[in-house]
């Protein structure tokens, strides 16, 4: 078994949130699914539609794009975490961006399994489902059912009503 792959090679459910902002926000989501389904020893299996949010954290710059996907993945929670980051590398995201700035791809890991996971660089539950309805609304299309470790079943969690409106696009 490599240990790049989760126990007994075991295909685990993760949710991914998606974002983007600059270059043809829409047609980087529609990449980016491609390349999620490309990732070794994964499978793509729910897109969300396609949300527009105002930005978030006070810098001046264009609206957001938002998704989330559902994952069968026989990676571990880390090793698919750098998989993201490959893939956010690859069309051209920098790693130093500024916090809350415009970014060509966002990827988020929200959920792996039943895990959490409190590491240096690695979170789960990623702490914005519960706080940015930009992350809660697509996950909560694919995924209504879903257990949140920590945090109950996602039709439950509430919006944030003080939030700026997200709409969905396609
Ligand atoms: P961001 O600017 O949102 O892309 O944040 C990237 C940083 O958050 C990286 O240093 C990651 O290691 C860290 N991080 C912690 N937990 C997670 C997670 N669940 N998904 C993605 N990035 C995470």
């Amino acid at each position: 078994m490599s240990s790049a792959t989760a126990k007994e090679n075991h295909w685990r459910p993760a949710y991914v949130g998606l974002g983007s902002n600059l270059q043809g926000p829409a047609g980087q989501l529609d990449s980016a699914f491609d390349l999620l389904g490309a990732i070794p020893h994964t499978r793509l299996i729910r897109r969300s539609s396609l949300y527009r949010s105002a930005p978030f954290g006070g810098v001046e710059q264009p609206d957001f794009v938002n998704a989330a996907a559902s994952l069968l993945t026989q990676l571990g929670a880390r090793p698919l975490l750098e998989a993201l980051q490959r893939i956010e590398i690859q069309r051209g995201r920098e790693r130093e961006d500024v916090r809350w700035g415009p970014r060509v791809l966002d990827l988020d890991l929200l959920v792996y399994g039943r895990d959490e996971i409190e590491e240096p660089g690695l979170i789960v539950p990623h702490p914005g489902i519960a706080e940015r309805n930009f992350v809660l609304l697509p996950l909560r299309e694919i995924a209504p059912g879903l257990m949140i470790p920590g945090l109950g079943q996602l039709a439950t969690i509430s919006v944030n009503m003080d939030e700026p409106k997200i709409s969905r696009i396609a």
